[in-house]
Formats: structure tokens, sequence, C-alpha cells
């Protein structure tokens, strides 16, 4: 018998004529994931087993997969020959020796000359003349025993089933363009859109010299981390260093956010349009902080001419997208204390529910098209 690490998906089952596609791109990405590990991945009708792999790795391994979307959930088991004897060997090693358990059997062969209540009574039994100490409990059981005969003459044995991250394999729904801006919210945002099968490019806005070098290794740091959900992701870097000066210099302090706001989502657009992104993701949350008011949203949004704007977040207390930001391990690096170019020229009274009217007035002052420009030739662009 070998160690094997047997995964099941979720929801691809769901995806009829599209289904072999969906299983090429989810078993891409676990390849992707298991990099430099040694492994073989192999496809059993409704299954994969990683196989072949080293046992002192295991622990990396489960890490690994437990970032690839799609995954519904996974078991570390013993692959033997489908017959009685080989099947109750597997079952002895992977049983504790002592308390409560049940067999549980599924039979996708159904030549195998059992059925699944003969199989499980028949190992159950077994296990109990081998074992004095065990009992037979099928209500409450200690632990489960999971016998599952394959069709090509293969049986899984296993004990436990851990939780995959769930979702879609990233790269089955399309390309989404994430502002990603150094705080809590924004990687969040990117992974909820990640786990729907989303491929995810970031965009970072800063205002060097104003912000500094950490700041910005800070949100590198962070599209690494998120890339490891999302199967690599590219990090544009745009300057809106000079927009910003223009702001402060020619128009109304108080709209210093606001303005902005409309600039980062311009540029976002573009650059989303040129590199094949079908939506932008903000980590906006609705009434979060004074900028988060659906006023303040319907003023960025309104610049914003071709794509939709997802803001997953929207729906969340800070509290909630904290606790996410832990699960997924963003939230440290995300606490470190850089400023976001967002601090730089703040007003000391923001406007919170800006006048569409108001909003325009004060953009009239600026050269929009040309500031527009001028950042995107500061465009950067780092694969991570
Ligand atoms: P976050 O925790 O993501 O910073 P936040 O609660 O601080 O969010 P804001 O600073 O108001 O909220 O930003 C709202 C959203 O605008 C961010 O979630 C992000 O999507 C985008 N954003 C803000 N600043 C930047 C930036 N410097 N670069 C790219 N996107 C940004
Ligand atoms: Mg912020």
């Amino acid at each position: 018998m070998e160690k094997v690490i047997i995964i099941r998906y979720s929801e691809m089952h769901l995806k009829g004529k599209n289904r072999g596609w969906f299983e090429r791109v989810f078993s891409v990405n676990m390849e992707k994931s298991l990099k430099g590990m040694r492994h073989e991945i192999r496809r059993y009708s409704g299954r994969y087993l990683v196989e072949n792999f080293d046992e002192n790795q295991t622990e990396k391994i489960f890490a690994a997969l437990k970032k690839v979307f799609g995954i519904h959930s996974y078991s570390v088991g013993l692959k033997t020959p489908a017959d009685l004897d080989s099947i109750f060997a597997a079952a002895n090693a992977v049983c504790d020796k002592s308390g409560t358990f049940k067999v549980e059997s599924h039979r996708a062969d159904k030549t195998f000359p059992l059925n699944s209540m003969q199989i499980s009574a028949h190992i159950g039994g077994r296990l109990l003349d081998s074992n004095p100490q065990l009992k037979v409990d099928v209500h409450d059981p200690q632990f489960v025993i999971n016998v599952d005969i394959r069709e090509n003459g293969t049986a899984l044995v296993f004990n436990k089933f851990f939780k995959g991250a769930g979702g879609m394999p990233v790269g089955t729904s399309g390309k989404g363009l994430l502002l990603i801006s150094g705080g809590i919210d924004s990687p969040v945002a990117g992974h909820m859109i990640a786990k729907r099968g989303m491929e995810i490019d970031c965009i970072h806005f800063h205002s060097y010299p104003y912000t500094n070098m950490q700041a910005r290794e800070k949100v590198e740091e962070l599209a690494e981390k998120l890339s490891a959900y999302t199967c690599g992701t590219k990090l544009n870097i745009v300057s809106v260093t000079h927009i910003q000066e223009e702001i402060h210099k020619k128009c109304n302090g108080d709209y210093m956010v606001t303005l902005l706001r409309r600039f980062m989502m311009r540029i976002a657009e573009r650059v989303a349009l040129k590199s094949g992104a079908q939506c932008l993701i903000t980590g906006e949350s609705l009434a979060q902080v004074a900028s988060q008011t659906i006023e303040g949203m319907t003023s960025s949004n309104s610049v914003v001419q071709k794509l939709p704007v997802l803001r997953p977040l929207c729906g969340f207390d800070k509290d909630e997208i904290i606790e996410r930001s832990r699960d997924i391990g963003t939230y440290e690096t995300s606490i470190e204390p850089y400023e976001d170019c967002c601090t730089v020229f703040l007003p000391k009274h923001p406007v919170t529910r800006p006048k569409m009217s108001d909003v325009l007035a004060e953009e009239e002052k600026l050269d929009v098209e040309k500031l527009i420009e001028e950042a995107l030739s500061t465009l950067e662009v780092i694969k991570i």
C-alpha cells in the first residue's frame, strides 16, 4: 500500500460541458502550488490523488493545497489493491487502536463482490477482532474509517477529512484588476473574488517621495501573499504624486480624496482594458470610513466607463474583514504602519458626501487627460 493525498473538488461538477476545461485549469493550479515539492498528481474519476510525495513534506504540501481554490476537502490515506485482505490491512494501519468507530464504504466499482454495507461490516468485524480496545458506534463514533473502492481495481482507505479552500479554480472566471492599497481590506477583497475563480492582477498607487519605499515593499509583500491563492499575480505600480500636487495647488483641498479616487479609478480602468482584465475590484466597505459613503462611491464609480466595479466587502463589518485577513495571512503585513498616498495632503475636513456638481466644478480646474497620461508614463509592472 502507498500513502496518498486524496483531493475532492467543489462546484466543478456543476459545469456540465465545460468540466474538462475546469479540471485542466484546476490541475495546473495544483501543480503550480506544489512546485518545488516532489509529487505526482493523478486524476481518478471524481478525485485527484497526490502520489509519490516525500512524507516529510506532508505538512508543507497541506499548507500549499489549503490555498488552492476548487478543493472541497482532502484526506491523507492509503491506496491499495481492491481486495478485502489489502483493504483490511490499510484500514488497520490508519485506525486508532482504541475508542469508538464505524466503517463507511463507497463502491464506485459495482462489480466488486460485496456491496457497501457488506464491505463496512466485513472490515469493521476484522478491526474489532484485531483491536480489543475498539468499539463500534454507528451513531456517534469518535472516528470513521472510510473505504472507497474505485473502478480501476484500487481502493482508498482514510480516516479524516480536512476542509479545503472551496470556491472555483482560479482562471475559470476571467480576470480582474484589484486596487491594492497596503491596508487590511483590499487583499481580503482580492481573495474573495479569486475564490470565485477569477485571476487577479493588482494595481497600486503611490506618492513617492511623500510616501516611502517601505510602503511600496509592504504592498509587494501583500501581493506576494495574495499570489499564493491566485496562482501568481502582476503588480502594476503607478505614481500619483503629480496628480496630488496639482489637486493641492489648484482645487479645494477638502476634495483631495474624492478627486484622487476618481483619478485612481480612471487609471485603473485603462490599465485593466490594456491587460485584458474585465473588472475593477476595490476593498471598499459601505460606511466604514468617511470617504466610503454611497455618495463617495457614486463619485468614483461614475468615471469608470466600460467595466463593472466589484466591491465584495461592502456588506462586511471591519471585525469580519480583520478575521478574514488573519485567516488568509495578510493581517500582520497590512498593519505595518507605512502611509498610504491617501493620507498625503489629507484635509482637515474632507467632504464625505460629495455633490456631483461640486466634484465636477473642482475637477474642471485640472487638465485631467494630461495628468492621467503623465501618471501612466510612470507605470511599472512587477511579475509576482
Ligand atoms: P484598505 O484597507 O484596502 O486600504 P481602506 O478601508 O483603508 O481600505 P480606503 O483607504 O478608503 O479604504 O480605500 C478604499 C479602497 O480604495 C481600497 O480598499 C483600495 O481598493 C482602493 N485604494 C485606496 N488607496 C489605494 C492605493 N494607494 N492604491 C490602490 N488602491 C487604493
Ligand atoms: Mg487604506
